[in-house]
């Protein structure tokens, strides 16, 4: 008796998580098409988006409704560009030296939340310590609330270079660090950190191939790999099924990782006409991070908010970024969207679309760069639109980005993987 009980229990909650949920869309952005539709119906099961139809379409009687129709629905957005360990502050510096990694990981967490709220489902985390790798598993467990992470682990740099972590330090703490550290030399310890990198459980692989603005260094623009060097570490990723990304400010530093086969380049602010055009011939995408470039240059003009050489870098470096985007993108460079979420403060990430479209992109094409061409960029066919058999990964917000950009930081609605995660 009680065995058929359990059979019988057993049925009914199978047949309660086979449960439609029914979303009534009263705009929705067709990212693919780059139009809106409206009164639109998204049917999700599980974890999954099973269809799309016309109209309202009738619920039946064990379907749940999710009303949206006085909302603007579009797929979760996806950040290229995220350091979901820390965040910007004056003491910023200071903290290396002073958190642990448990410490870093506790905040990570409220990063994490904060930027699935702000309507980002998925994230490249291009750079941390290598919490973002166990912050990545948590929330892929469901012990912590975040977006899906794809992570590169810990950045690899050159010696003296923007990510080698003791660049600029006291003699008797600059120490040696080697490629498990993310310091590498020559080809031999470029395929060394690679693989280190994969044997820890990075996803990608992020490279410096320039000098950088928030690092202890003079040059935040010159060359620091040699092209041999990115084309062992693009070789040796792809052998273990990733792909590069590549910080890189200048222009030689740009034009060396695209030859070199990296899959993104990062910021770009010194892209020329040339390496627009290898960008384009090679396919390379381009992570602007506008809103870093920006927040940095005006950090860079409060006393004391930055050591002296990074201020210096910061307000020549970052006021730049925008103009060169507007110019990639008029040149036809393909453009995925990131924002260096962390070195600005974790949720603001939407006030990139301003950036982009004050630059020249109608905002269907930035919202496209953080939908369809990210999961392109990253290499995840499941996310990046609203179609049958996507992951359920879905937002609303109030008002209508094509009137207004600014709709794009009122999220309302939050639906990560099938699951509500936010609901105004
Ligand atoms: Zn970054």
């Amino acid at each position: 008796m009680r065995q058929i009980f359990l059979a019988v229990a057993l049925l009914v909650t199978n047949f309660l998580f086979a449960q439609k949920t029914i979303i009534y869309c009263g705009k929705l952005i067709d990212v693919k098409n780059l139009q809106v539709l409206t009164e639109m119906s998204i049917i999700v099961e599980g974890n999954k988006i099973v269809d799309v139809q016309k109209g309202y379409i009738q619920a039946g009687a064990s379907d749940k409704t999710i009303d949206l129709k006085n909302k603007t629905v579009m797929p979760g957005l996806i950040d290229c560009h995220v350091h979901l360990e820390n965040e910007t502050s004056p003491d910023d510096f200071a903290k290396q030296f002073t958190e642990n990694p448990a410490d870093i990981a506790f905040e990570s967490t409220v990063f994490a939340k904060t930027t699935l709220m702000a309507g980002f489902t998925t994230v490249r985390d291009v750079g941390g310590s290598g919490v973002n790798i166990s912050l990545r598993n948590a929330i892929n467990k469901g012990e912590v609330v975040g977006p899906g992470i794809y992570t590169a682990g810990k950045i690899i740099g050159s010696t003296g270079g923007h990510a080698d972590p003791t660049t600029g330090l006291r003699e008797d703490l600059m120490g040696n660090p080697g490629p498990g550290d993310g310091v590498a030399d020559g080809v031999e310890e470029c395929i060394k950190a690679v693989r280190k990198r994969y044997k820890e459980g990075s996803d990608l692989i992020k490279i410096t191939a320039s000098g950088g603005v928030l690092s202890l260094e003079k040059d935040g623009t010159g060359a620091q790999f040699s092209e041999e060097e990115i084309k062992a570490i693009v070789q040796t990723a792809k052998d273990y099924g990733m792909k590069v990304a590549a910080h890189a400010h200048g222009a030689e530093a740009i034009k060396r990782a695209v030859r070199a086969g990296v899959a993104s380049i990062e910021h770009g602010t010194y892209m020329d006409d040339e390496g627009m055009q290898l960008m384009k011939q090679y396919g390379t995408y381009y992570v602007p991070t506008i809103i870093a470039g920006k927040s940095v240059a005006d950090s860079a003009k409060k006393p004391g908010y930055y050591p002296a050489v990074i201020a210096g870098k910061a307000i020549v470096i970052g006021a730049q970024i925008q103009s060169t985007f507007g110019k990639a993108y008029k040149a036809g460079v393909k453009i995925a969207f990131g924002t260096d979420a962390g070195v600005y403060a974790h949720g603001k990430n939407w006030k990139e679309f301003i950036y982009m479209t004050e630059a020249g992109m109608p905002i269907l094409e930035a919202i496209k760069a953080a939908t369809v061409n990210a999961s392109d960029l990253i290499g995840v066919n499941n996310i990046g639109s609203i179609e049958k058999d996507k992951l359920a990964d879905i937002i609303a917000v109030d008002g209508d980005p094509t009137k207004d950009v600014n709709a794009m930081g009122n999220v309302k609605f939050v639906m990560k993987a099938g699951v509500v995660y936010k609901s105004e």
